[in-house]
């Protein structure tokens, strides 16, 4: 849905977004959603920036009210733990691709066991913890991370 041309701006994800990205596997909240979803992922190079309101995933899903999550307390919070585990790494406005954004919330939250610390709370918790205990989750947003497709 939305491009990453020069001509057009650079897309924008918020940091807890990033776990999301790793586990979808083609759920979510409308058939809108999950195709916009399959949209954005299918170009891990794609440039980003970093925002803390709603982004480029938010655009087309149904809790999106005129700009604001309706549960944007809880993911504001999940953003926080977000960045507060992932260091000064996603602070830069410096825009990064997809795969990096990716690659650091891997190494400093799910290599570090602390997914259920940063959302919990969330419907899919349970479905993304048990992909991870799994290891299974979507290895193209880590083309650089020498992982297997066993996660290994
Ligand atoms: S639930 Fe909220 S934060 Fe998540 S994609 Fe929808 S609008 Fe964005």
């Amino acid at each position: 849905m939305e491009e990453n041309t020069p001509s057009s701006p650079l897309a924008t994800l918020r940091p807890h977004h990033a776990l999301c990205a790793l586990f979808f596997e083609g759920k979510g909240y409308s058939q809108v959603f999950i195709e916009n979803m399959k949209a954005f992922l299918a170009d891990p190079t794609r440039m980003l920036q970093i925002t803390s309101g709603c982004d480029a995933l938010c655009q087309a899903c149904p809790h999106n009210l005129n700009g604001l999550c309706d549960e944007e307390t809880k993911v504001s919070l999940f953003d926080r733990r977000t960045l507060n585990l992932t260091g000064a790494l996603l602070q830069a406005e410096q825009p990064m691709p997809l795969y990096e954004f990716c690659q650091i919330v891997y190494d400093g939250i799910l290599q570090q066991g602390l997914l259920a610390e940063v959302c919990g709370e969330c419907e899919w918790a349970k479905f993304c913890q048990g992909k991870w205990q799994k290891r299974d989750l979507n290895h193209s947003m880590l083309p650089y991370s020498g992982i297997d497709s066993n996660g290994g």
